[in-house]
């Protein structure tokens, strides 16, 4: 990104980026509504949030404190993507659920819907264990690219499909950290 285009409080990130995908200021607002959408359709069947790790740590935690319901949390870690920024279609778990989620309302809580191989596969993983439902709110979901059919209840924004970092997303485990949500135009872009 050009030193006259990057926002102060980015300085640090150099060249690494182009422009901005959403400011943080978009990302607060949608969070706000998705928060008041799941208030109201869930109601008095609170969900159970499971936060996929590492890239929806940011996304959940705006969304949880959005949410205004009694809503228990969980995390898993999957691993779908190594160092480079294309998917391997692979998914590895990481780190499991600790709730029992038989008979629970769960929403699924991701950052980013590619090919929809990680989605499709956590499904089906989740959804063995008999939830009494299983929806998904994903912040972005990448226009035209998913490789399975899939229905995301709650979507926060489409985007084109450029490889974006920022609000939790990283390359290499860099630039989680940023507040709004950047195209990533450094090396392996
Ligand atoms: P999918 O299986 O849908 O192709 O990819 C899903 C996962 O790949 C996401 O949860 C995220 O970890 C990673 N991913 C997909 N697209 C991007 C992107 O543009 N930037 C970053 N940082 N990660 C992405």
């Amino acid at each position: 990104m050009s030193s006259s285009s990057i926002p102060e409080h980015l300085q640090w990130t150099g060249d690494d980026l182009a422009g901005a995908v959403l400011t943080g200021e978009q990302i607060q607002q949608r969070v706000a509504e998705l928060g008041e959408t799941i208030s109201a359709d869930y109601g008095d069947t609170p969900p159970l949030l499971v936060c996929v790790l590492k890239g929806a740590v940011t996304f959940m935690s705006d969304l949880m404190r959005a949410v205004r319901l009694p809503c228990d949390i969980d995390f898993m870690a999957v691993s779908s993507y190594g160092a480079a920024t294309k998917s391997s279609g692979v998914v590895r778990i990481i780190k499991d659920l600790e709730s029992d989620i038989a008979g629970r309302h769960v929403l699924i809580v991701e950052d980013i819907v590619d090919s929809g191989l990680t989605l499709n596969y956590l499904r089906k993983y989740l959804g063995a264990r008999k939830p009494a439902s299983l929806e998904v709110c994903a912040l972005l979901l990448k226009e035209g690219e998913q490789k399975v059919e899939q229905t995301i209840r709650y979507v926060g924004f489409t985007i084109p499909s450029t490889f974006v970092v920022g609000y939790g997303l990283d390359v290499a485990e860099k630039y989680r950290n940023l507040d709004g949500i950047y195209t990533y135009q450094g090396e392996g872009s």
